[in-house]
């Protein structure tokens, strides 16, 4: 249930196994491909990608960073990602995996269902689970092995099952103001910088366009941000003494997305499993959110492929266990890279004191620099192959 990233990367690596599956999605094709969120692909990602004969557009389009920098007191210091672990990321927008992903199961004339209305799942405790929906009015009802809630943060799949969760949650004190502009970008890589006035993000999204971000109040009113204001915000927050220019460019896109931490564990009852975002939430300072639902269907489809192989529910049984350790240390490194970058709460002066030592440690001692490129660039993937030798 749910065609973003993880419901489509899902439905991709059981097909590659040989195991049938149907992909039902509430929204139209034109807007799942068009919704602007994610764009950084850790290196496991985009092997991944490339793995499953998906990464020809990616490696002609997406942007190879090996690295990024921190900027803080003015002054920029580069987390070098290729010299500290040889990997690198790479900055290719969410929609373009989803288009990919998309226009592989249709060209293998694979069932993927836009615009469903009315998704229920039921009898989800019982070998045969049942998910029922309507398309043009007709009401379908379709019986399965497995039910998977790749459905969202807002979908039905974490809802119905959620007598047997418990929420861990944390909701913090700020958001993010994005925009899209269309200029070049100012810098060859993502820019971090912490400022007295708050966060901010230079990234982009190709040669023409940038991905910006502000750190604003949770409930900031968009309309009190004129582009002007975004601008000259932006250029305060990015501003460096080694010659740093900021391109202005028009604003065609912009929004408030609140930053909250959130996992439900465990992440399965009976025969529906959560994949992505319908089981957990990261902040995006760590650029995590996309590949850790495409982590978590690596590691479903593993058990689904056990399952058929075998018939034995062990790995699925173990789904929940064995996507925690990567959920669990993508929050911890997502809050620690908020942590790291935002203005403190109240802007209290002793804690932007601790927050300066410790960018002064990431940026001048290996260790510390190279714990941060290891979390950043990802850890692999269990990928089914890598179980199947
Ligand atoms: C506004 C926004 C901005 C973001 N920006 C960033 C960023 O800058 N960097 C970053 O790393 N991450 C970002 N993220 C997070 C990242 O985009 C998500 O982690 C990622 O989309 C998770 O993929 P998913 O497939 O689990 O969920 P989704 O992409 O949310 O996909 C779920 C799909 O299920 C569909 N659906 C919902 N209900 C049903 C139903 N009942 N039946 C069938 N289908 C249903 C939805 O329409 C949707 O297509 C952002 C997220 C949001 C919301």
């Amino acid at each position: 249930m749910g065609a973003g990233p993880a419901g489509l990367m899902l439905s991709h690596l059981l097909h590659l196994q040989g195991i049938e599956s149907i992909v039902i999605e509430t929204r139209s094709r034109d807007y799942v491909e068009h919704r602007v969120r994610a764009g950084v692909l850790e290196q496991p990602t985009v092997d991944l990608m490339h793995e499953i004969g998906l990464g020809k557009r990616l490696a002609a389009e997406g942007l190879t960073h090996e690295g990024i920098a921190l900027r803080f007191r003015g002054h920029s210091h580069r987390i070098d990602f290729a010299d500290l672990t040889g990997s690198a990321i790479t900055v290719y927008g969410q929609q373009e995996v989803v288009k990919d992903l998309i226009a592989a199961r249709l060209e293998a004339g694979l069932p993927l269902h836009f615009d469903v209305e009315q998704v229920t799942a039921t009898d989800i405790d019982s070998s045969r689970p049942r998910v029922q929906f309507s398309v043009d009015g007709t009401a379908q009802t379709l019986e399965a092995d497995v039910v998977a809630g790749c459905d969202g943060f807002h979908g039905v799949c974490r809802t119905t099952i959620e007598k047997a969760l418990t929420f861990f949650e944390h909701t913090y004190p700020f958001a993010w103001l994005g925009i899209l502009a269309r200029t070049h970008p100012s810098s060859k890589e993502l820019v971090y910088a912490s400022h007295d006035n708050g966060f901010a993000l230079h990234s982009m999204r190709g040669p023409d366009v940038t991905r910006q971000y502000l750190q604003v109040a949770p409930d900031e009113d968009i309309d009190r941000w004129p582009d002007e204001r975004i601008w000259q915000e932006l250029g305060t927050r990015l501003h460096d003494g080694d010659g740093f220019e900021l391109e202005i460019g028009e604003i065609f896109d912009k929004g408030v997305t609140p930053m909250r931490s959130f996992v439900a564990e465990p992440m399965q009852s009976g025969r529906l499993f959560l994949v992505g975002d319908a089981a957990h939430i990261v902040p995006p300072t760590g650029a995590k959110g996309m590949n850790l639902a495409i982590a978590d269907a690596c590691v479903l489809s593993h058990a689904i492929g056990a399952f058929c192989a075998t018939g034995s529910d062990e790995q699925l049984d173990e789904y929940t266990a064995n996507c925690l350790r990567r959920v669990w240390r993508a929050e911890q490194f997502s809050a620690f890279m908020t942590a790291l970058l935002h203005r403190p709460q109240d802007q209290d002066p002793f804690e932007r004191r601790l927050q300066l030592a410790h960018l002064d440690y990431v940026t001048s001692s290996r260790a510390a620099a190279m714990s941060l490129a290891e979390n950043y660039v990802g850890l692999p993937l269990v990928t089914p192959w890598a179980f199947n030798g």
